[in-house]
């Protein structure tokens, strides 16, 4: 009696064993790797040439929508409650995430951690965009990154180290080449007219005067002073053409476009990649796609 219940207890325990492990394998099957997820798309590009095969990168925002007004979906809820991590910019540039993701993770990292932020106009909070200098995204953001990586999976230690080290020295290259195509446009010619005034580190670091119409996208577009401000200043200033962004509403400078006579030369991407398949699909792709329209809009 007694070695037969035993057996029937060795049987019954090594079945939960069977279905636990199964659940483990099935979990371990949909969750291989860290799953990362970061605000927009420009943030997943970097982490994913940290991360890897290591792990899977999700953006929140779609392409072709701005940060700065993104509200989050449920479905962005149930995303970052399974991940590891997820990247944020900061300084402003997703609040609305900020503060929805705030109760469903303690594992927010900031990526801008450590530099020192080029102020908004008129105003004492940080402007957000640093990303525009690709050697801030060598120095910090890819820092950043690793360390909470590392943080996070430490027997990946040494793959996201060679795997960072090789991403900065393409991003110096970058930085080089940015430089080297700058000099093409005529000294009185680098002023960069945009719609939301997102690409001061951009022009910090590679020798723009920078305007916008309006500051942040979060802030009032289009007022009558905002766009009577950038009309004179076109025209002052004889600028050879404007731009616009593929996140923002284009509409007010085409307005200035036609009281100034001075060309649209292209559009930029500022706070998204392009979409998969394009000529921006990339951080990388993106700043040189970026430099190339403002090279040739301005030289003539
Ligand atoms: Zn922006």
């Amino acid at each position: 009696m007694f070695s037969k219940h035993l057996v029937c207890l060795v049987c019954i325990m090594a079945l939960m064993g069977v279905l636990i492990t199964g659940c483990g394998n099935q979990e371990a099957e949909n969750q291989e790797g860290l799953q990362i997820v970061t605000s927009i798309s420009i943030l997943a590009d970097l982490a994913e040439n940290i991360v890897g095969d290591r792990g899977t990168v999700v953006f929140l925002v779609p392409v072709g929508d701005n940060p700065e007004d993104y509200e989050p979906l449920p479905s962005d809820m149930q995303k970052v409650s399974n991940a590891d991590v997820l990247f944020v910019n900061g300084w402003g540039l997703e609040e609305g995430i900020e503060r929805s993701m705030a109760h469903i993770t303690d594992n927010i990292v900031f990526v801008t951690e450590g530099i020192t932020p080029i102020p908004l106009v008129g105003e004492d909070a940080p402007d957000p965009h640093a990303w525009f200098d690709a050697s801030l995204v060598a120095d910090f953001y890819i820092e950043n990154i690793l360390t909470a990586l590392v943080a996070l999976d430490p027997a990946g230690a040494e793959e996201y180290g060679r795997n960072a080290a090789a991403y900065v020295d393409k991003l110096k290259e970058l930085d080089t080449w940015i430089k080297e195509q700058v000099k093409k446009i005529p000294e009185d010619n680098r002023i960069i007219v945009v719609s939301e005034n997102a690409l001061k580190y951009f022009g910090k670091a590679y020798g723009f005067q920078t305007e916008g119409i309006w500051e942040l996208n979060s802030h009032e577009e289009g007022t009558p002073q905002q766009m009577s401000r950038v009309v004179d200043l076109v025209v002052e200033r004889r600028i050879p053409a404007v731009f616009v962004e593929s996140t923002v509403d284009q509409r007010y400078m085409a307005i200035i476009s036609d009281e100034t006579a001075v060309p649209i030369a292209g559009e930029i991407y500022t706070d998204a990649l392009g979409l998969q398949g394009s000529a921006a699909d990339t951080y990388i792709k993106m700043m040189q796609y970026n430099t190339n329209v403002i090279v040739q809009g301005l030289s003539q």
